[in-house]
């Protein structure tokens, strides 16, 4: 499959190239030259397909024959080695759990099966990458867990000093194998400005064969369609289904809108933010208007700049009344999400993260004046938040033993200043 980018001003590349290179050189966003329809027959027979089956026919549409059936099934089968349970919240209303991997985030998916892909190619031209990427949490464990033991990998991981929870230290930090942790003098945006020199500099580039594993990069994308037609398998033969995505870099909304040009049948998307309401405003106004990112509960969704919303634009023929029809936008705040943690819990027993809580809220609202049956995102474990939810509901939250093992190793990690000499010092380790 050939991709282009969003901004046109390159030529066309493999899905190979894409995803070794994340970003584009004209700084817009790899899209699929063409977004495959699935035939009825599949959709007919979904009802009854296993989880990796369907996976591996979603998975062939974006990658062609780059990567053979037999490897392409067992990299579905290693990403998706984890359970994704939907679970009823309410009548009519569904949690989808995509925190049942090993970091607890629904970022696992996406990091898995990068990862494999990553390393089926780099096998096959005998030539090692260093995957580099900056976090303020999520995403580096994610990333460091996903790539964890792949062989001709490294996996380098830029984190601000001071910055980020205990735990997801630890996730970070605790690995060894092929995972380096700098930990770096500064913020998370010196962090990122480190990986962006990096990558601008390239003699460092070329030698050490850096890649990136940010949020942008196809292989996240193309995973996490795969869940929205098992949401369709599991629930939608006889229903009018309504998907609710809690939103910051709109990633998994996209590759729910991608799902829905390949065929499946969803009647409504619905984007849900919290403060940092920079696509629910542009369905109001038209305008996108890019700002500053907000601090909320929700802090993985505290996005100022979202990148996926030029996939979106791209999608939609860059018409505002196309996303209009296509996304319904809702926007709540910290203390709206805190009084439905707490009332949700107390009423049904279920205890819902920050960023589902969202979700749940923009489904609950679309419901309102809608007949459906209604999805939405559990996109990470609640226990990954224990300072925010406990406080809400006034009760020690079960920490899941994946986690609780990180607690206990020891930490590793190279401090630094944020310098990009010092940083190629480590890279000359590996
Ligand atoms: C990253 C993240 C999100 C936001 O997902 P996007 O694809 O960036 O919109 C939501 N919830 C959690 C827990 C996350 O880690």
């Amino acid at each position: 499959m050939k991709y282009y980018s969003t901004n046109k001003q390159v030529p066309e590349v493999s899905f190979e190239k894409a995803i070794f290179q994340g970003l584009p050189d004209d700084n817009g966003l790899y899209m699929p030259k063409k977004i495959k329809q699935l035939p009825s027959e599949f959709f007919k027979n979904i009802h009854d397909m296993p989880l990796h089956d369907i996976a591996f026919e979603v998975a062939k549409c974006f990658i062609e024959d780059e990567i053979p059936e037999k490897e392409l099934r067992k990299i579905v089968a290693e990403t998706l080695n984890f359970e994704l349970p939907l679970v009823e919240v309410e009548d009519q209303v569904y949690a989808l759990e995509l925190y049942h991997g090993p970091t607890c985030a629904f970022k696992d998916v996406g990091a898995r099966f990068l990862a494999r892909c990553l390393s089926y190619f780099s096998r096959q031209s005998h030539k090692k990458a260093t995957i580099l990427v900056a976090t303020s949490g999520d995403t580096g464990s994610a990333v460091a867990s996903g790539f964890l033991g792949m062989k001709n990998i490294n996996v380098v991981i830029l984190y601000p000093k001071g910055k980020i929870s205990k735990i997801q230290e630890q996730q970070l930090t605790t690995l060894g194998e092929n995972i380096t942790a700098c930990e770096i003098e500064g913020t998370f945006d010196d962090c990122q400005k480190m990986v962006k020199d990096a990558f601008l500099n390239l003699e460092l580039k070329e030698k050490y064969n850096l890649t990136s594993a940010n949020s942008i990069n196809m292989a996240r994308l193309v995973p996490q369609s795969f869940y929205y037609f098992w949401t369709y398998a599991m629930l939608g033969e006889e229903n009018d289904l309504v998907i609710s995505v809690p939103s910051g870099n709109y990633g998994n909304l996209t590759a729910g809108l991608l799902a829905k040009k390949m065929g499946l049948p969803i009647k409504q998307f619905i984007a849900s933010a919290n403060a940092n309401d920079i696509v629910p405003a542009y369905l109001k106004s038209g305008n996108f208007e890019p700002r500053r990112s907000i601090e909320t509960i929700s802090n993985a969704m505290d996005v100022g700049n979202p990148s996926n919303f030029y996939r979106m634009n791209d999608l939609f023929g860059a018409d505002v009344e196309v996303f209009r029809k296509e996304l319904v936008g809702c926007t709540y705040s910290d203390e709206e999400t805190s009084k439905t943690i707490r009332q949700v819990y107390g009423d049904t027993g279920y205890l819902l993260d920050p960023h589902g809580a969202v979700g749940y809220l923009g489904l609950k609202a679309y419901l309102k004046d809608h007949d459906a049956v209604g999805v939405f995102l559990e996109t990470a474990h609640p226990a990954k938040f224990l300072d925010v939810v406990e406080p809400i509901i006034n009760e020690k939250v079960e920490i899941p033993q994946r986690l609780q093992d990180y607690i206990d190793r020891k930490k590793v990690a190279i401090e630094m200043q944020a310098d990009l000499g010092q940083l190629e010092e480590v890279l000359k380790t590996l």
